[in-house]
């Protein structure tokens, strides 16, 4: 039987009041920064990259680096090497390298609260410019990453598996003023239950409102 839009609603209202209540501290980013800057680059380094991995090496990094300036103008080979157990380390440096030199020389220091700016910047893609507007800025947005897309499938919010027609049925079901907090939330779901390589519907709270458990 077809899901109604009505009830679809309803069904993701309870869905995320279930995750406030399981992940109390878990309207926080999932990538360690302190500065707007930072949050760049931790963005450059998560592409394909997992945030574990990504929060270890830039608490590193940070406290060799302190600004856009010393990313800007930093010894690439030194900052390749300071990145070097995060894939694709030589191009990620790069972006970095060039990303920070554009906020620099072309914003005057501050990373861009414009969506287009954001997306000129080496490294930034649709998805993490989304991330940069939304935490940075605080305006409403949905991040469709790996965990998102994956678990918006099997909650049956979505059966597209493009990121923007994906972003386009979650905007439809969930309250705007719940979008950066929802993002947040589950991806702590995906890292704590709803894991990509098998998720444990046994013990997941939402199991009776997922249309992919047995349980
Ligand atoms: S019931 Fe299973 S598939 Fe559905 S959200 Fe929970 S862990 Fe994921």
């Amino acid at each position: 039987m077809i899901e109604t839009l009505a009830k679809k609603k309803q069904r993701a209202s309870k869905i995320y009041n279930l995750l406030v209540s399981t992940y109390p501290a878990g309207n926080k980013c999932y990538l360690y920064y302190s500065a707007p800057h930072e949050l760049l680059v931790a963005s450059i380094l998560s592409k394909n990259c997992p945030y574990e991995l990504v929060n270890t090496v830039s608490k590193n990094l940070f406290n060799k680096y302190h600004s856009a300036k010393d990313f800007a103008y930093c010894n690439l080979e030194s900052l390749m090497e300071d990145i070097n157990s995060i894939n694709n380390n030589t191009i990620k440096a790069d972006n970095i390298k060039h990303a920070c030199l554009n906020v620099v020389e072309k914003h005057n220091s501050v990373v861009p609260h414009n969506y287009d700016d954001l997306v000129a910047l080496p490294g930034v893609d649709y998805i993490t410019g989304k991330l940069l507007i939304s935490e940075i800025y605080n305006i409403p947005n949905v991040v469709i990453d790996t965990h998102m897309s994956r678990i918006m499938i099997l909650l049956g919010f979505t059966r597209n598996d493009n990121t923007i027609n994906i972003e386009n049925d979650i905007i439809k079901i969930f309250n705007k003023n719940i979008w950066k907090k929802l993002t947040y939330l589950v991806i702590e779901h995906g890292r704590s239950v709803c894991h990509s390589i098998q998720p444990n519907c046994k013990v997941c709270i939402l199991n009776r409102l997922c249309p992919s458990s047995s349980f």
